[in-house]
């Protein structure tokens, strides 16, 4: 019947295809007027995190009260978990604000992600410890075989990237896990605890001696490194998932009495009437009062392992943007109109219009958590004759047979609108945090570091988020003394840095 002679045609099927892109990232546009009901919404749910445990927004204590200044000096080991991989490293603080480092990382086994035991995880990391010091710190290690007492311990920061209650400084219990990690024996355990038990067992020479979250962690390497004079006011993560914790003044830490009454606050120095606070921004308006949600948000949802949480992280990380935008083009693949469908092979006789898939079986589109966001970085940095980048990692990444020029632009448009939609919700917590603070009333600068594959990788990402900035009251021009700057793998740095300020504070396990 269609035999091969008959020819490919593109010029009704593409403005069909186009025409239905164009009705699809209608829905991801996030308006000037979304984006200030957003920062409201925000800042109303910063404040009752401050006030009253439970909260959606959490804004953890995180029992940091001060900031380095660039002299601080001396080794100390950081380890960090939080996404796709586990890093341990060695830090030597110059005290010049300049710091050597040396690290080793591994991809954590999905296996270990969903692990049975919380043993089974942290033992694993307890090894990766103990590998680490025997090539980097070969000597150090034989001494403390040869005489466990008299020799040195390394204080070690722990970035633990998920939401913990903290207690103390090197205390903290599990409240639940996100980035699709899913070990349920382990929520409400100390997790210092159970990396010190498994440390312990294998005898190595190291104490847990603070527990750090991946934005508090950015948030000291950007203080520590960041030019000038000015305090860094947030730390912030946009990649696998994201975060923020910023410095508050302590008297509005409300919730902050009642533990300083239960006995619990005289573990932390009050004189600089500061304390950093890990927002846990990821769980912002889980009740999706003012969350853009479109169809793939909601299906994305429903089929994640933790459905109705980390609502905000859902629409803004990476490793929800390629499973968005997935669901978004196996929609258009399975569309009903053969005419308007993506990656097709299109034939048509009198007004008979046939289409073929080009899309293998086994393709990343039909899976779960396919498409990673490094795919959406490529997509939107392309700027090559006929798409030809995007058709190449179409082809190569999902396995699609001789992907169409119509069919890029398609993706194209969809990848940017997924994109500016996560930065533009990125603006509104950033914004939150910056207007709740007041900061832009009281310093000249407003200084922001952050880190994460979205920040890093995605062309203009920072740039979609400054202009959302100049729509916000209560920015607008200001957005100009806003500095935003990479403190890349800072977590690791950050993590040494409050081990440092921990050595005398952390209570003994
Ligand atoms: C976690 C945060 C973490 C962020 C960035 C989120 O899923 O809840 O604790 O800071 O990811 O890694
Ligand atoms: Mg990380």
């Amino acid at each position: 019947l269609f035999s091969a002679e008959l020819p490919v045609t593109h010029g009704l099927t593409n403005m069909a295809l186009e025409a239905e892109a164009k009705r699809m990232i209608a829905d991801f546009e996030y308006s000037t007027e979304d984006v200030n009901k957003g920062v409201k919404e925000f800042i109303r749910e910063m404040q009752e995190g401050l006030e009253k445990e439970g909260a959606t927004l959490s804004q953890i204590p995180t029992y940091v009260t001060s900031v380095p200044n660039g002299t601080e000096k001396g080794v100390y080991l950081a380890v960090d978990l939080g996404g796709t991989n586990f890093r341990v490293c060695s830090i030597t603080l110059h005290g010049n604000q300049s710091f050597s480092l040396q690290q080793s990382k591994v991809a954590v086994p999905r296996s270990l992600m969903e692990a049975k035991t919380a043993h089974d995880l942290f033992h694993f990391l307890a090894q990766q410890i103990e590998a680490f010091l025997k090539t980097h710190h070969e000597d150090h290690f034989e001494k403390h075989r040869n005489d466990p007492v008299e020799q040195e311990f390394f204080d070690l920061g722990f970035t633990f990237s998920f939401p913990v209650n903290q207690i103390g400084i090197n205390k903290g219990k599990l409240m639940r896990w996100t980035k699709g990690f899913d070990i349920p024996e382990a929520i409400g355990m100390d997790v210092c605890e159970l990396l010190q038990k498994e440390i312990d067992a294998l005898k190595l020479p190291v104490r847990v001696a603070a527990l750090v979250n991946d934005t508090v962690g950015t948030l000291m390497a950007r203080s520590y490194t960041s030019p000038g004079k000015t305090k860094t006011l947030i730390g912030a993560i946009f990649g696998t998932g994201t975060n923020g914790a910023y410095v508050e003044k302590l008297d509005r830490v409300k919730k902050m009495k009642a533990v300083d009454e239960a006995g619990g606050g005289t573990n932390y120095d009050k004189s600089t009437g500061l304390m950093v606070i890990n927002s846990e921004w990821g769980s912002f308006d889980n009740g999706l009062k003012v969350l853009p949600n479109t169809q793939f948000d909601i299906d994305l949802d429903r089929e994640s392992v933790n459905p109705g949480i980390q609502m905000f992280e859902k629409r803004v990380s990476g490793m929800f943007l390629g499973e968005i935008l997935r669901r978004a083009l196996l929609s258009l693949h399975q569309h009903p109109d053969a005419g308007v469908a993506l990656f097709r092979d299109v034939t048509s006789h009198d007004n008979d219009i046939r289409s073929t898939t080009t899309v293998a079986e086994d393709s990343a589109l039909f899976q779960q958590w396919g498409i990673d966001t490094s795919f959406l970085s490529i997509v939107e940095e392309d700027q090559s004759d006929h798409l030809r980048i995007t058709k190449q990692t179409l082809e190569k990444e999902l396995n699609i047979g001789a992907a169409s020029t119509e069919d890029c632009v398609a993706v194209k448009m969809l990848v940017h609108a997924i994109g500016k939609r996560a930065a533009r919700l990125s603006a509104v917590a950033l914004a939150g945090v910056i207007i709740s603070t007041n900061k832009l009333q009281e310093d000249e600068i407003v200084d922001v570091g952050v880190d994460g594959s979205l920040v890093e990788y995605y062309p203009g990402f920072e740039e979609y988020i400054r202009e959302a900035f100049r729509e916000i009251e209560g920015i607008g021009e200001d957005e100009k003394r806003i500095r935003i700057g990479l403190a890349k793998d800072g977590s690791g740095l950050g993590a040494a840095l409050i081990a440092l300020v921990a050595h005398d504070s952390a209570v003994a396990l």
